[in-house]
């Protein structure tokens, strides 16, 4: 049987690095960075141990210019495309919205929204019926984030948006479109944002008395994906332990 091909944004750290290890069995991964360089070698190790072919494509999704040669870059790769988890993401030092600098909103727009939108395009165009796409959004359009970071909750309902549009969009081609919301999941995403003991201090609030693991946010993705989720599309999945 031939190997599906996943392109998943975000693989060298958190939620994307444990989607492709666990992809790795049955896909071929293109695996997207940034910076990470040590997180991506590692997460390619283990992946190409478990039998992946892998390439790897580095952009800076700061600026949505990168996405056009992000897909050369899988062109020269791969001739399909049958996966996207459209992952890569940040979020910034708590403040309240009367602190927000036109340079942090610009750049959370870009990682969190423009790019995944126009990532999603280009990853569209390689597509063919029985494809999927899944987008990583976050339990924060349920709560918006207030006082940390609404600018971030923001982006998150607008990539759910886009989400439905592009499901309703691509039913008729037999492309599903779906969305993961995750909930307080212990990745390195928290230090990043300057809160580091976050997963520590709000894992106990959430009405399964724990934070999630990447692993399990990776599980429901690659559901998602899977001909198993072969009639749903236009539809959010919780992964956030109840809350
Ligand atoms: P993470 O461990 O910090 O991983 C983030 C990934 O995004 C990294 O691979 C990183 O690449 C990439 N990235 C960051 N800035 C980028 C840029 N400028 N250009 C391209 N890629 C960039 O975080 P995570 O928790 O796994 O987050 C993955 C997704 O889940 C995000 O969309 C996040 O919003 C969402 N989410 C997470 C949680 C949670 O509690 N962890 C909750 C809800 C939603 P490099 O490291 O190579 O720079």
């Amino acid at each position: 049987m031939t190997r599906k091909t996943l392109l998943i944004t975000g693989a060298s750290s958190g939620i994307g690095a444990a989607t492709a290890r666990l992809a790795a069995t049955d896909h071929d991964l293109a695996l997207h960075y940034n910076a990470n360089v040590q997180g991506v070698k590692d997460t390619t190790e283990a992946c190409r141990a478990a039998g992946a072919r892998v390439a790897i494509l580095q952009a800076d999704l700061g600026d949505p210019e990168n996405v056009a040669p992000l897909f050369e870059a899988f062109d020269a790769e791969f001739d399909r495309l049958d996966g996207l988890v459209n992952n890569a993401g940040i979020v910034d030092a708590a403040a309240r919205a009367t602190e927000f600098t036109p340079a942090r909103v610009a750049r959370m727009v870009a990682i969190n929204l423009t790019s995944p939108i126009l990532v999603a395009g280009g990853a569209v165009r390689r597509m063919k019926s029985g494809a999927a796409i899944v987008n990583v959004s976050s339990a924060a359009v349920r709560f918006g984030s207030p006082g940390q970071y609404a600018d971030y909750a923001a982006t998150k309902g607008g990539l759910e948006v886009f989400s439905k549009g592009l499901a309703q969009e691509l039913a008729p081609e037999g492309i599903r479109v779906t969305a993961v919301r995750p909930g307080i999941i212990a990745t390195p995403i928290h230090g990043k944002g300057g809160q580091a003991d976050r997963v520590d201090r709000l894992g106990p609030t959430v009405p399964m008395g724990r934070a999630g693991t990447a692993e399990e946010v990776a599980r429901a993705i690659l559901w998602l994906l899977s001909d198993h989720a072969g009639y749903v599309t236009d539809t959010v999945l919780d992964v956030s332990g109840g809350r």
